[in-house]
């Protein structure tokens, strides 16, 4: 019987499961995680699972009974060690399983910051459901918190312990947070937003040490200023890497993630990789991108899936995110990051947070990316744009009155 294995129980690796056998595949599908849950999305555990808003449940991808239902060997739980390509099977503590063809849907893995005390009790990361759970514990009202480095997960964090009623101060070496996502234009948006929310960001700067209370654990952060500020908990957030062990060790082709084409194959025709540790040839930018979005995980799982199969397959998607921070839900499609666009071009009001508007990123009169603030049902009219590559009219973009459809 042919065998797809799938490594990684994450979202990209549960949804190409559910599309092997959506597409037939009457194969065995064996699906390896190292986590004890379920898969499940990690949204959730910076947004309403982090306030309390949410069930654990909510977070799953499927329900643990439809793994049997579809004939899914899901193996939670288990870490796969390495791959042994001459022979086609991966290898595990207390066993090998062989297969046709294999994806590596491994994830990432949150950056550390390798500075004294990084190890004392009270400094914290957010990946996993146990470190959300960690979090909600923390946060309760009175606690001083500093969030160190602010990307998507350190300002939803930040967002989460302010609303908790927490302290929050962010320590960040660029001038605005996300500067690296979207430029300081609409990083400054960002800013105003979590000040008006009592957060204090302390700009050009990072934790230098953490140092311990008399118990042991954290009891203040030594800033790079040289401020000593005092904190019942840090949370780092200052980006993460991928989980590309196995198929460094397995001696597959990597820069920043697994490189593969558009089809979703690696350097090896029977191994495949999807998600955060995909680094995919993207046709629409003509170069290898790793996009850690939830979107990516969602629609290149399944994509890897049908090119296992053996079908036509360009996966060729506009990246896609999105945030909730507060009153502000966002959509951002494309990758504004600084040096990628010349102008940025609005429409709608964006004079008070959270606003509500559209920021257009140009580069040499092309729509390279937008972003929806409280504005919705526009990511196809965004995305049709920046698929277009023609060159617009900025103050056709700016002007509310002409669809976007229209521009
Ligand atoms: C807190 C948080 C909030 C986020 N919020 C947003 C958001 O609002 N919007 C958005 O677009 N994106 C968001 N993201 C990003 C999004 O969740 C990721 O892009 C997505 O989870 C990637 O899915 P994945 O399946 O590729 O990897 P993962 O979800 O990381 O899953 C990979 C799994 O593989 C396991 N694994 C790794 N190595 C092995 C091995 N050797 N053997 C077995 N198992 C292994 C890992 O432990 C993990 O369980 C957020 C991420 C986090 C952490």
């Amino acid at each position: 019987m042919t065998t797809f294995v799938i490594v990684g129980g994450g979202l990209a690796g549960a949804k190409a499961a559910e599309t092997l056998r959506a597409e037939g595949f009457t194969g065995e599908v064996v699906l390896f995680g190292d986590e004890q849950e379920l898969p499940y999305e990690r949204p959730p555990l910076s947004k309403d699972y982090l306030l309390g808003k949410a069930k654990r449940e909510s977070a799953f991808v499927h329900p643990a009974e439809w793994y049997a239902e579809q004939n899914i060997d899901l193996r939670t739980g288990v870490s796969v060690a390495a791959i042994e390509r001459s022979e086609h099977r991966v290898i595990f503590e207390g066993g090998t399983q062989g297969y046709d063809k294999l994806l590596l849907a491994t994830g990432a893995s949150p950056r550390r910051l390798e500075v004294p005390g990084e190890a004392l009790d009270g400094v914290r990361y957010l990946r996993k459901l146990p470190d959300s759970d960690a979090l909600r514990e923390i946060f309760t009202g009175g606690r001083r918190v500093v969030v160190v480095g602010s990307g998507w997960i350190g300002l939803e964090t930040a967002a989460a312990a302010s609303i908790a009623g927490c302290e929050v101060t962010v320590l960040e070496p660029q001038p605005t947070p996300l500067y690296y996502a979207l430029g300081p234009e609409l990083g400054a948006h960002f800013t105003a937003l979590h000040e008006a929310h009592g957060v204090q960001f302390r700009f050009g700067e990072t934790a230098a040490e953490f140092h311990g209370d008399a118990a042991g654990r954290l009891g203040s952060v030594l800033a790079s200023s040289g401020q000593v500020l005092p904190a019942d908990a840090a949370i780092v957030s200052i980006g993460a890497g991928p989980n590309d062990g196995l198929a460094r060790g397995a001696d597959l082709d990597i820069s920043n993630g697994v490189l593969t084409d558009a089809a979703l194959r690696s350097s090896d025709p029977d191994i495949y990789a999807a998600g955060d540790v995909a680094c995919s040839f993207l046709p629409l930018l003509g170069r290898n991108v790793r996009v850690e979005h939830w979107s990516n995980a969602l629609n290149g799982g399944p994509a890897a899936a049908r090119s296992m199969l053996g079908q036509q397959v360009e996966y060729n998607r506009v990246p896609y995110f999105y945030t909730d921070q507060y009153d502000l839900g966002m959509e951002c499609s494309g990758l504004p990051s600084p040096g990628n666009y010349d102008e940025v071009v609005y429409r709608g009001d964006r004079s008070s947070v959270p606003g509500e508007f559209i920021a257009f990123w140009l580069k040499d009169g092309r729509l390279i990316a937008g972003m929806n603030v409280n504005v919705w049902d526009v990511t196809d009219d965004i995305q049709a744009l920046v698929r277009s590559d023609r060159t617009v009219d900025p103050s056709r973009l700016a002007d509310p009155a002409i669809p976007l459809s229209e521009v």
